[in-house]
């Protein structure tokens, strides 16, 4: 009968046993498994970093004691914006979607302006 020395896919050691095996133990599947499904820190930081950034100059542009503003794209982009993270839309009654970082969102209008909004409904 041939032998093939066949690793356990988690410590990489040689496996007694079944040819069909692949850890040397259920302790090595479980700690396999929980890094295939681990979530990636990193990423979830990044993008949480970038949400609250996205919040704070949505907020800095809207002057203090009013509820909106107008900007501009340009204006949002130079601040670092992205707009490719949000939290979530908000469909208004008028059929406008506006973008929220968290408690702050916009509405893109006509010609690269953008409508800043304070949130009241989340
Ligand atoms: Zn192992």
């Amino acid at each position: 009968m041939p032998t093939e020395i066949r690793l356990c896919q988690n410590c990489g050691k040689p496996i007694q046993g079944r040819m069909d095996k692949k850890f040397c133990d259920d302790s090595c599947r479980n700690t396999y498994n929980n890094q295939q499904n681990a979530i990636p820190v990193n990423l979830i930081r990044n993008i949480n970093n970038t949400l609250k950034k996205n919040r704070n100059i949505l907020e800095s542009l809207i002057p203090a004691n009013e509820e909106l503003t107008k900007t501009t794209r340009e204006r949002l982009m130079r601040a670092g914006f992205n707009f490719r993270f949000f939290t979530h839309t908000y469909q208004s009654k008028k059929g406008n979607s506006y973008r929220y970082c968290y408690d702050f969102g916009y509405l893109e209008l006509e010609g690269d302006w953008f409508l800043v909004v304070k949130g009241k409904d989340i």
